[in-house]
């Protein structure tokens, strides 16, 4: 279904569910929605994946260091979920091995990682990717080249999996509308007013500016750091930022993911094709939610402990070549260090027909999604099955295995597609989320203006509208260290 259809489906007939938010959870929800026989819709104010959902580690993972903080249940869950995802879009989950190096001084002792990397296995119920294992000190020059000696204590190996993250908001956004969806971007939800026990919802069109109306029996409220604006909402949320920088592999060659300790908290390097990802920080953050920047201090934070564990390596700013920054929802609750809150979901239904979501993580949002909706078809003193938990997807062939973790070869016709299947309206719509073109490639300032002029074709772009577009796509690359 088309933008345009999309929008006229929206109005002309009451939906069972509106979902506020393009993001992994919003996702999710309507995911859930549609599956439950609801009759759902989904609007994001800018383009689908925009805020965390396209700027996270791109992990699928239970959370190692939660095993630390004794949050067994909650690696308990995102454990299975892990697998589960890896049933049910195996184009977007890539198994992946992490070394864990311990040294003398480290608040990570090699006695507590050996336990720790086998109970977590066992929470996976012996299915996880792989079977964690000690390393011999041979191994690690050969997997991990470059890795500081001094000190050094030994190491375990553990696999989680990498993901591509706003692929898998779009992907499951696909899915939605293939099982009957109606999903829009650059559609903001502004307000909503009880009349008769259903919702009135103003939204306007971010892209002309042109206001509309909507009826829904239920709003869900999954707008991420975002979340607490509404006057409806109980949210209260504690925003952290994370940023991550791409380097090129040759300057760092790692064979697996790297797991990097600075005092309690750990930072990856996690290869990613023919880069390595650095990151990440967690800094308490309460400025705008739409630019969110990338500091000197944050990028000096992230190399100098990867210095720390690679000192022959001596990468400076000039490797960067390019970053992202992102915002943890994190449900407050209490003091305590950025790196100590809870990252668990919480589902509040705050007033009649209105259900707020937020916390969690990727790796659990199918699972977010199924606990909304069980809520609300209660609610409807309807019934609802069990969700299939392994149920794919997408078939086979309506999934696009070079539409996976890694990039694919830009070409006209993946453009096209992206502009006619995927709701793709902004030359950094293609860019950034629907392919990572933006942080991967080396010819950024040429790809984007050949990706312009094919997106001119395919949507009627004047000359003017071409250039403005391109404007705004390389101010975006100056916020997020892409040099042209
Ligand atoms: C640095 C970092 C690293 C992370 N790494 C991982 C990881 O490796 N693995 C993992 O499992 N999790 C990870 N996470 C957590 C995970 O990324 C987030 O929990 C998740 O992406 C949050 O998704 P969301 O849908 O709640 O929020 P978002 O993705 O921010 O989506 C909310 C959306 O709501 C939209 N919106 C807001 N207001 C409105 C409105 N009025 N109308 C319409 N739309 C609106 C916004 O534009 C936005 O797109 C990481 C998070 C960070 C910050």
């Amino acid at each position: 279904m088309e933008r345009e259809e999309a929008l006229q489906a929206l109005v002309e007939q009451p939906l069972d569910v509106l979902v506020v938010g393009g993001g992994i959870v919003g996702a999710g929800v309507i995911y859930a929605a549609v599956r439950a026989g609801l009759r759902a819709g989904l609007v994001e104010q800018y383009d689908f994946a925009f805020g965390t959902s396209s700027r996270s580690s791109r992990l699928l993972h239970g959370g190692l260091r939660y095993l630390a903080q004794g949050r067994v249940g909650l690696v308990f869950e995102a454990s299975q979920e892990k697998l589960r995802l890896s049933k049910v879009v195996p184009h977007l989950v890539e198994p992946l091995p992490f070394v864990f190096p311990s040294y003398r001084d480290s608040r990570w002792p090699l006695w507590q990682l050996r336990i720790g990397v086998k109970l977590y296995d066992a929470l996976c119920y012996g299915r996880n990717f792989g079977p964690s294992r000690s390393l011999r000190l041979s191994e690690i020059g050969e997997l991990i080249p470059g890795l500081r000696r001094e000190g050094y204590w030994g190491a375990v190996r553990y696999f989680d999996a990498l993901t591509n993250d706003s692929r898998l908001v779009l992907d499951t956004l696909r899915a939605s509308v293939m099982r009957g969806g109606i999903v829009c971007n650059y559609l903001r939800f502004e307000k909503a007013d009880r009349e008769q026990n259903r919702w009135i919802c103003q939204l306007v069109d971010t892209l002309t500016g042109e206001r509309l109306s909507c009826e829904t029996g239920w709003v869900v409220n999954a707008c991420g750091p975002w979340a607490p604006q509404f006057p409806q909402s109980k949210v209260r949320l504690r925003l952290t930022k994370g940023i991550h920088l791409v380097i090129s592999r040759e300057r760092l060659p790692i064979r697996e993911a790297v797991v990097m300790s600075e005092g309690k908290r750990i930072l990856f390097g996690i290869p990613w094709g023919r880069r390595v990802i650095l990151g990440t920080t967690d800094t308490d953050y309460t400025d705008s939610l739409e630019d969110i920047p990338i500091e000197e201090t944050d990028i000096d934070y992230v190399l100098g402990v990867t210095n720390e564990y690679f000192p022959q390596a001596t990468i400076g700013r000039e490797d960067v070549r390019a970053g992202w920054a992102g915002l943890r929802p994190l449900v407050a609750k209490g003091r305590g260090g950025p790196s100590d809150i809870s990252r668990a979901h919480v589902i509040h239904v705050s007033s009649p027909g209105w259900v707020d979501v937020a916390g969690g993580k990727l790796t659990t949002y199918l699972l977010m999604g199924e606990q909304v909706v069980r809520k609300i078809v209660a609610s409807m003193h309807r019934r609802v099955g069990r969700f299939n938990p392994g149920e794919p997807l997408l078939s086979t062939s309506e999934c696009f295995p070079e539409l996976g973790v890694l990039p694919p070869e830009p070409s006209q016709e993946v453009v096209e597609y992206f502009c006619r299947r995927e709701w793709a309206r902004r030359l950094e719509d293609i860019m950034i989320r629907r392919t990572s073109w933006h942080y991967y490639r080396d010819d950024v300032a040429q790809l984007s203006r050949q990706v312009a002029s094919w997106m001119a074709e395919i949507l009627g772009w004047d000359e003017f509208r071409k250039q403005e577009e391109i404007g705004r796509y390389f101010a975006q690359c100056a916020k997020t260290c892409v040099k042209l």
